[in-house]
């Protein structure tokens, strides 16, 4: 199996569903917000009111081995960022020529839980054939030139409701897309804030979806009990 400094590539229930016939996906999981003293990866995490509801500790982010890895390479982004990004730029080196050796398209979500501008360091750009994608609390991203191999999608909360009013503007203006997470599968509407919706659980192959859309998740597991706003229903 092939082995990734920073990567998880099919590990995770989420992430093996955007395994289609063409893609292959891998995410990079780091310890979000403020969970390590003297970084902060998701600068809009507290405007949001998101740190409640993060899927953090979902899934195999239960296990605290997992956690604890989560915090190493959250240290390393931290205290040796030249190293971190050149272990990144190893791993999408190594997934590209896994997934080229078997016909498949890379898809690589840097973002699984954390809020970081990796356009910034030129990621992005330096992997031209390489598809990118990332959900963000960050709605100024939305208004900001990305690379054209760099997919987001706003992440809707009503945990402020001057936030929510923010991120739907910005799909008026931008055309981008906007993932909302409902409480009852059985029960999504067609239209959201005026917006058509389609369903985003069949895959997380987001760069895929039509602009100006609710992109409709469904609560799982304790975010079921979510009372934060940010389960909507
Ligand atoms: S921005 Fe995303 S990853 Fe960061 S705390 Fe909020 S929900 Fe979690």
């Amino acid at each position: 199996m092939t082995k990734y400094n920073l990567f998880s590539v099919n590990a995770d229930a989420k992430t093996s569903k955007g395994n289609g016939d063409k893609y292959l996906t891998a995410i990079q999981y780091l310890a979000p917000a403020r969970q390590v003293s003297g970084v902060n990866l998701c600068p809009m995490a507290q405007t949001a009111g998101c740190e409640k509801a993060c899927l953090y500790s979902a899934g195999r982010g239960r296990f605290s081995n997992v956690q604890a890895a989560r915090i190493r390479k959250t240290m390393l982004w931290r205290d040796n960022r030249a190293l971190f990004l050149e272990k990144l730029e190893q791993d999408i080196d190594k997934f590209a020529a896994y997934c080229r050796k078997r016909a498949l398209s890379p898809a690589i979500r840097l973002n699984g839980t954390s809020d970081i501008r990796f356009e910034r360091f030129g990621i992005m750009q330096n992997f031209p054939g390489v598809q990118f994608y990332d959900y963000t609390k960050d709605v100024s991203r939305a208004y900001k030139t990305l690379p054209d191999n760099y997919h987001l999608t706003l992440s809707y909360s009503e945990a402020n409701d001057e936030y929510a009013e923010r991120v739907a503007m910005a799909v008026a203006d931008t055309g981008r897309n906007m993932a909302v997470v409902f409480r009852d599968r059985h029960n999504i509407p067609a239209t959201f804030r005026g917006f058509p919706v389609l369903d985003g659980d069949k895959d997380d192959l987001r760069f895929l979806d039509k602009p100006g859309h609710v992109v409709a998740l469904y609560a799982k597991g304790d975010a079921k009990r979510d009372k934060t706003g940010f389960v909507v229903g």
